[in-house]
């Protein structure tokens, strides 16, 4: 008898944990993402920031899956599912759209960013979602002291040295905070003719506090220490436009050749390839089970997926993808061998944390808050304790106690910087050849 095909798209969260839980699994499983890597997307802020490697936040996918005899990892972009023929359409760099079948799929395809509408701005404001927009995000802030340094006009240190963050969630605020750490030790003294300490770092939102997901207790204590950390933080505000010259925010105009997107999440195109019933979100809407109505061989997991478990949708975060992951797995496997399935999917929320600077992080688990250096080290252990292979727990750790004593961080080189604008001498540049 041929062993059961199963075909799980994404080498994310949910679906490494789905190729983990199917270790045993008699069955022939294939496993795609259109990139080779796990991204550890909760640590990108530190690449952005130069604490860590890109190679520190990012395993080869095969390398995580080498012992796993049964899987056989691709490295392709999947454009499409035939429910009924069963199969999924995979494009590479080689071929496209061709058919790969499965009796059971798994689909795990995470998020993207969302300009709420405004498409434009990516061109100017990045966002922070792989490897390559943490590296260019870092090229920039890295670039625009560059610049600095090499400008005679003090009038042009202040746009070059402005850095505005789109976004008060976790991302916004942990990315925050590190720059604010960056500039004031790290690059303090390694520039003479400018202050990196000068450096202006602005916070939007246009919700009403940072961090909406911890209760306002802490969102406060989030606050103050970004302020006492020297970040300006707007909120309530819109952002109306953004240009190459920086953004208008309310009607006011602040000039910044910086300007980082952090806010909003957009799905997965998995619902337009499924046809399938979407949240409001756009997010594929699955049963107890995790599977797609009427389609039991059919599981969406992490953040593609949609389902409501008292009353509240569940989180687009790690443990949500990792616990839907690891359960679509099992109940294939108990399928496959014939066991019994397990009950319906219950999401254990272990809590949730943010870094602000450096040891300072707030901390929100069953009854417990907690805000301060505490919360910091369980942060950091429990950060360590999730990295995809236990070589990259040690070196993160021996960096983070590097960084922290020294200041000095993994890697602070500017790479591609051909492509970027700043690196253009403008009139008044300390570069103009003599006369
Ligand atoms: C900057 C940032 C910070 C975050 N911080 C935290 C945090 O502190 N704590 C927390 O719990 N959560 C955090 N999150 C959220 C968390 O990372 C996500 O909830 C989690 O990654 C979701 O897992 P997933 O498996 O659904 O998707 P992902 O981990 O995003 O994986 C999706 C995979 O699918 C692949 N893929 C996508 N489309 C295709 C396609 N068409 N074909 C082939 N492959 C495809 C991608 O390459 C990727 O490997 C953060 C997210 C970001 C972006």
């Amino acid at each position: 008898m041929n062993p059961t095909r199963i075909v799980i798209v994404g080498g994310g969260f949910g679906g490494l944990a789905a190729a983990k839980a199917l270790a045993k699994t008699p069955a022939e499983i294939t496993l795609i993402d259109r990139t080779n890597h796990h991204l550890f997307q909760p640590l990108l802020y530190q690449v952005a920031t130069a604490v860590l490697t890109p190679s520190q936040i990012a395993t080869p996918i095969r390398t995580i899956l080498r012992k796993r005899k049964n899987t056989t990892v691709i490295l392709g972009e999947v454009t499409g599912v035939d429910k009924e023929r069963k199969c999924v359409f995979v494009s590479n760099a080689d071929r496209e759209n061709v058919p790969i079948s499965y009796e059971y799929l798994i689909l795990a395809t995470g998020a993207t960013h969302s300009y709420f509408g405004h498409n434009e701005f990516a061109q100017h404001a990045p966002g922070m979602k792989s490897v390559a927009d943490a590296v260019a995000s870092r090229n920039k802030i890295l670039q625009a002291f560059e610049t600095a340094e090499a400008e005679e006009n003090p009038i042009r240190h202040r746009e070059l040295l402005t850095f505005i963050l789109v976004g008060a969630g976790p991302t916004g605020v942990e990315m925050a905070g590190a720059l604010a750490v960056l500039v004031r030790t790290t690059l303090k003294s390694a520039f003479r003719r400018i202050d990196p300490a000068s450096a202006r770092i602005v916070l939007v939102d246009r919700g009403t506090r940072v961090l909406s997901p911890f209760s306002e207790k802490l969102s406060e204590a989030a606050k103050q220490r970004l302020e006492k950390l020297g970040v300006e933080v707007h909120l309530g505000k819109n952002v109306d436009q953004i240009d190459a010259d920086g953004i208008v925010v309310a009607g006011e105009r602040i000039e910044s050749k910086t300007v980082i997107w952090t806010a909003g999440v957009a799905p997965s195109p998995a619902g337009r390839w499924l046809n399938a019933e979407t949240d409001r979100a756009g997010r594929v809407r699955v049963q107890n089970d995790l599977t797609l109505p009427g389609y039991p061989e059919i599981f969406v997991v992490g953040d593609t997926a949609s389902l409501e478990q008292n009353g509240h949708p569940l989180p687009g975060v790690a443990q949500v993808a990792i616990q839907g992951g690891r359960y679509a797995g099992k109940l294939i496997h108990s399928r496959v061998i014939g066991n019994p399935p397990p009950g319906p999917f219950s999401y254990f929320d272990k809590g949730t944390m943010a870094v602000v600077g450096k040891g300072f992080a707030v901390l929100q688990s069953w009854k417990v808050q907690a805000s301060g250096f505490g919360a910091w080290l369980t942060w950091a252990f429990v950060h360590l304790q999730f990295l995809a292979t236990p070589s990259l727990r040690l070196t993160v750790f021996l960096q983070w106690v590097w960084t922290y004593v020294t200041g000095q961080r993994g890697s602070e080189l500017i790479v591609n910087h051909h492509g970027s604008d700043l690196a253009k001498p403008s009139e008044g540049t300390a570069l103009k050849p003599a006369a």
